[in-house]
């Protein structure tokens, strides 16, 4: 996870769509037909000096040092080329990414042009470099062939020169203009491969790159049994920062969360509420400190086994552009899902009422991250997702800002209603949210400030 949030998301699909397919047409192929032609080129070579030791010679230091001579004048603009087209490319797909991300934006501010800049500014360089690295693989021919010409055409007269006259040299001649007419174009396509396979180098790194982050050793094993979690979470004089020229965003936490216990968290924006739920969650290591579940600590062997026990409703609600029913029932095959189950967390977030009313009911298309529903409405399908998945640690992220205060309340009680051998985290801006918590923590900028129920927290303080 910290990882994926420290990459730039451009940059990895244009690793996985683009530069992968690069890698087979500019990489593997070239190498392919750069070893058929190195083959076709000695049996070439060695029956040509068998008919004739010098002209063989002299055609073969000739081609070789006239291709030798383009292969050093080019070496290091195809260097720089294949860099341009790495990049650029990458810097092709952010600038459409960020510019249809915020098209809303675009459009309020009129600032097409400038989105359409940066992609021409990205576009251009790419295309020059991309066409002038097969300028460069492919003009050599034309200079070759002509060469070529000329030098049968010098060799023929040479001999016509020599006693026997014309007739002698007809075999040695046509023998000569036969092996031409295949060296010529089999030496372009061991250059042409040669420069092709250069002018990729910097798309093959990144690509080996990426493939040296391997799929987590737990990727291909079955959801592991959850760990045991009875008692209670426990962060033990817990610090983290994102890296190591950051500042702290945690500094000493010290927290009890009981199972079974409503656990409100507040504090200013900034604080690391959202940094100490990833922590919570599995998906940071703390930097300093212990987070352990019943004594066990939390580490990236057992992360797995622990992240069985959690449903996480974000900030930012990610929806997929498909059905409802299938948003709700996040990641599991259409076939798997139990209707009945939907519907139950759809009711439980007060949103089963409208979903029914929809023509398409659970079959509605919520468009591409939700384009289709309201802010509210993408929140109450996002803590649907949470139930449905039955966890026993619900963690609510600012889950019900965007919800008027009658819905938020209704979603709150179904929440608090949801039983007691569930554990739920809620942070929230607005105290009301969590009024039903029998313990709330104060954020401060990188501490715990105080920590008690609902009473002592919020009321004293006003
Ligand atoms: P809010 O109430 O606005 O959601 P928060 O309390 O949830 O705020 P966090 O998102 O946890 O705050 O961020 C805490 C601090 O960590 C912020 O100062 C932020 O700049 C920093 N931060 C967050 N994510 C990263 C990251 N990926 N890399 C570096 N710093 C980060
Ligand atoms: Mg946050």
């Amino acid at each position: 996870y910290s990882i994926h949030v420290a990459r730039n998301s451009s940059e990895v699909i244009n690793g996985i769509i683009t530069k992968t397919t690069m890698v087979i047409s500019e990489i593997i192929k070239p190498t392919l037909i750069l070893i058929s032609s190195m083959i076709l080129l000695v049996g070439i070579m060695s029956a040509l000096f068998t008919i004739n030791t010098t002209v063989a010679l002299v055609a073969s230091i000739g081609f070789g040092l006239l291709y030798l001579g383009v292969v050093r004048y080019t070496h290091q603009q195809i260097s720089e080329n294949s860099q341009t087209v790495a990049e650029q490319s990458t810097q092709m797909i952010k600038s459409l990414q960020e510019g249809l991300g915020g098209i809303r934006d675009v459009i309020i501010d009129g600032s097409q042009q400038f989105y359409c800049q940066q992609y021409r500014n990205a576009d251009l360089p790419f295309r020059q470099a991309a066409g002038n690295n097969r300028f460069i693989s492919e003009y050599p021919r034309f200079v070759m062939e002509a060469v070529g010409m000329t030098l049968i055409a010098g060799l023929a007269y040479l001999m016509s020169q020599q006693a026997g006259g014309l007739a002698t040299i007809i075999p040695v001649l046509g023998a000569f203009a036969l092996g031409a007419q295949r060296l010529i174009p089999t030496i372009q396509h061991a250059y042409g491969s040669y420069t092709n396979i250069k002018g990729s180098k910097s798309s093959l790194e990144d690509v080996l790159s990426l493939l040296d982050q391997p799929l987590p050793s737990y990727a291909d094993q079955p959801r592991p049994i959850p760990i045991p979690f009875e008692k209670a979470i426990h962060l033990n004089k817990l610090s983290f920062r994102y890296t190591k020229d950051t500042p702290w965003v945690l500094k000493n936490i010290d927290l009890k969360i009981t199972k079974g216990s409503r656990v409100g968290l507040m504090g200013v924006t900034g604080s690391g509420k959202s940094t100490l739920f990833d922590i919570i969650m599995g998906l940071l290591s703390p930097t300093d400190g212990e987070f352990t579940i019943d004594d066990e600590p939390i580490n990236a062997e057992n992360s797995r086994a622990w992240q069985a026990h959690i449903a996480h409703v974000p900030q930012n609600i990610y929806l997929t552009d498909s059905t409802i029913e299938e948003n709700i029932a996040f990641g599991i095959p259409r076939e798997q899902i139990n209707q009945k189950q939907v519907e139950n967390a759809a009711k439980q977030a007060q949103i089963a009422e409208l979903i029914e009313e929809w023509l398409d009911g659970y079959q509605t298309l919520v468009g591409e991250r939700g384009i289709r529903l309201s802010g509210g409405q993408r929140q109450r399908i996002g803590i649907a997702r949470a139930l449905y998945k039955g966890a026993n640690v619900l963690i609510f992220d600012e889950a019900t800002s965007a919800l008027d205060d009658k819905t938020e309340q209704a979603v709150m009680e179904a929440i608090e209603g949801l039983g007691r051998e569930l554990t739920i985290l809620i942070i929230a801006h607005r105290l009301t949210t969590l009024k039903g918590c029998d313990q709330v923590i104060e954020l401060s900028n990188n501490g715990v400030l105080q920590s008690g129920s609902f009473q002592d927290v919020v009321i004293k303080k006003s």
